[in-house]
């Protein structure tokens, strides 16, 4: 396999995504091959190896459903799982289903054009090879944002971006570290180096909001319920706004009295992790409902940092909790009481440079450091797909189509692009989903449609009209909550220089959009084109079939 290959389809990326659509491609007899940057499986967790990486899902829902057989079989140790577990799942998936054979990897998609026999793809060791549907599979946050700082590349320390971590890790013992961001991922870097390093500077920009994961090890008499009724909790997640097994409380906290709504909160924040937002109803609706639980968790910050003014800059009060995605935490506010971390509010004095031995802020007051941590997220939805030059129809590329923001249609296609399959694209709910149900419910989907396309000889490609309405329809969605109120939220792109505000996931929830995608699908696609290339153009014969 490599070079000049034609398959049936190509797939770009071998974490969840992509190994599934490997997999049930292969199953329904198309020729695949999957083609991975890394030298492993995993995506996103071959890649996030900081200390602390974990999921914010927990580990019995944060997994396949596609196969009981795998979720018997499977045992998970920790309420959440860890990084390295997860990755050996992954591990275990592509063994099991002997996905292997048809991944290569260390091939670094650069282009992809189509013409109108199908899609040529080209790597960065300038290998090419053909496929009649192509299929991302890149991640939502896959392309590591470093802050443009001067002097970055003269620091005499070493400096890494949390998501493209080390194998080896890094050697803090004893070390001056400083960490930029608090999302969710230095909020789950930050007491771990706190615990390793000689000192740790934290630079703040945003106070961010968190609640403990309240993370523990899985008992055999847990895993046992859980295997029993995995129906059940399947088709809450089926159900669900967020692909999670919760059901959203339906009382309504302002009516209660302040005694009672004390004691939801508190046994919201004891139970702990994203079962605290499901336990509000409205928190993403009602302003009034989302002020009091956020000042909850503002006391809740006041009573956990014995210094008040660390807790006063620690504090949120720029956005409503939720409107950025909440991190969980294991003693993330506590971290700040201890006397070998320091907290610098780079808000109040921004960072103006990097120097040789540290970090300079704009008062002049210098920071000095032998490793410097950038936990400073993802150039998130759009910037892994438009890391490649993708080129449609007429050469037209996929940064000229986007230049006012991403456009799809359901977030799984592009007009313009046919033949090209998107998962977890811009516009699909993704993010605000437990991935993995967005994921297998994306592959489903496109896997249904090729089907089609295979029987029919035809190409797909979404209209004008329906990407058109998609766009208002993830516009609407959104601003039926307060998510658009975090103004400096990744979720509408605030967070690189220059990108466009777009508002990138379908907020509408995960039920409501699997409904949207089965009736697209039970109406013949009427959001796509579909065309029957002349006889000279077959796509059939160019897949080599
Ligand atoms: P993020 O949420 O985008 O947070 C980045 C942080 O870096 C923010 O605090 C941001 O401040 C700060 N920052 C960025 N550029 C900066 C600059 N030039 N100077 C100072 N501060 C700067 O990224 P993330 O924490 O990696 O998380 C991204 C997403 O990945 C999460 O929201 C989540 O979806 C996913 N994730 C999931 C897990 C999990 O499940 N366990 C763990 C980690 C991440 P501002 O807020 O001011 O922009």
């Amino acid at each position: 396999m490599g070079d000049g290959e034609h398959t049936d389809v190509l797939v770009i990326g071998a974490g969840f995504s992509g190994l599934y659509a490997l997999h049930r491609l292969r199953s329904l007899g198309f020729s695949v091959r999957v083609l991975e940057q890394a030298d492993g499986v995993g995506g996103t967790w071959f890649w996030n190896r900081y200390p602390g990486a974990r999921c914010d899902s927990e580990s019995y829902y944060y997994c396949y459903s596609f196969d009981p057989e795998l979720e018997r079989e499977w045992t998970w140790t920790e309420r959440y799982p860890g990084q390295e577990e997860i990755r050996g799942y992954l591990e275990h998936v592509a063994d099991r289903y002997d996905l292997r054979r048809d991944i290569e990897f260390g091939v670094r998609v650069s282009a992809a054009a189509w013409d109108e026999s199908g899609w040529t793809v080209t790597a960065e060791d300038g290998s090419s090879r053909r496929c009649r549907w192509l299929v991302t599979a890149v991640g939502c946050l896959s392309a590591a944002n470093v802050p443009d700082l001067p002097g970055l590349a003269d620091f005499a320390g070493e400096w890494h971006h949390t998501g493209r971590w080390p194998h080896e890790g890094v050697d803090v013992g004893g070390k001056r570290v400083g960490v930029v961001g608090t999302g969710s991922t230095g909020i789950q870097v930050i007491p771990v180096l706190a615990e390793q390093a000689g000192h740790l500077t934290v630079f703040q920009r945003t106070p961010n909001y968190s609640i403990p994961a309240r993370n523990a090890p899985v008992s055999a008499a847990e895993t046992a319920a859980t295997r029993a009724d995995y129906a059940a909790i399947r088709r809450v997640q089926q159900a669900s706004t967020n692909g999670h097994p919760f059901v959203l409380s339906d009382v309504d906290v302002l009516d209660l009295p302040a005694d009672r709504r004390r004691e939801l909160y508190e046994a919201a924040w004891e139970r702990g992790g994203l079962r605290f937002r499901a336990a509000v109803k409205d928190l993403l609706t009602d302003r009034a409902v989302n002020d009091d639980a956020s000042d909850f968790i503002r006391e809740k910050i006041r009573e956990t940092v014995h210094d008040p003014a660390t807790a006063e800059t620690l504090t949120p009060r720029d956005h409503p909790f939720a409107t950025k995605r909440p991190p969980i935490d294991t003693h993330y506010f506590e971290t700040y009481n201890r006397d070998d971390v320091s907290l610098v509010d780079v808000k109040a004095d921004p960072i103006a440079a990097v120097t040789p031995t540290g970090v300079r802020l704009e008062s002049g007051a210098e920071h000095r450091l032998d490793v410097l941590v950038f936990a400073t997220g993802f150039d998130a939805l759009t910037g892994p797909l438009l890391g490649m030059d993708i080129r449609g129809r007429d050469g037209v590329s996929l940064r000229e189509a986007w230049a006012d923001g991403p456009r799809t249609h359901l977030g799984l296609g592009v007009s313009g692009f046919p033949d090209l399959f998107t998962i977890t694209g811009p516009g699909s709910p993704s993010v605000l989903t437990n991935m993995p149900v967005a994921i297998e419910q994306h592959v489903e989907w496109t896997t249904d449609l090729l089907l089609r396309l295979r029987d029919t000889g035809e190409r797909a490609e979404p209209t004008p009209e329906a990407e058109e309405a998609w766009a208002h329809e993830v516009v609407r969605a959104a601003e039926a909550t307060l998510l658009p109120q975090a103004a400096s939220s990744w979720y509408l792109g605030a967070n690189v220089p220059g990108k466009a505000r777009v508002f990138l996931p379908y907020a509408g929830g995960y039920a409501r959009y699997r409904d949207t995608c089965a009736e697209e699908a039970a109406a013949g696609y009427p959001g796509f084109a579909l065309t029957r290339p002349t006889a000279t153009e077959s796509p059939v014969a160019a897949a080599g079939r």
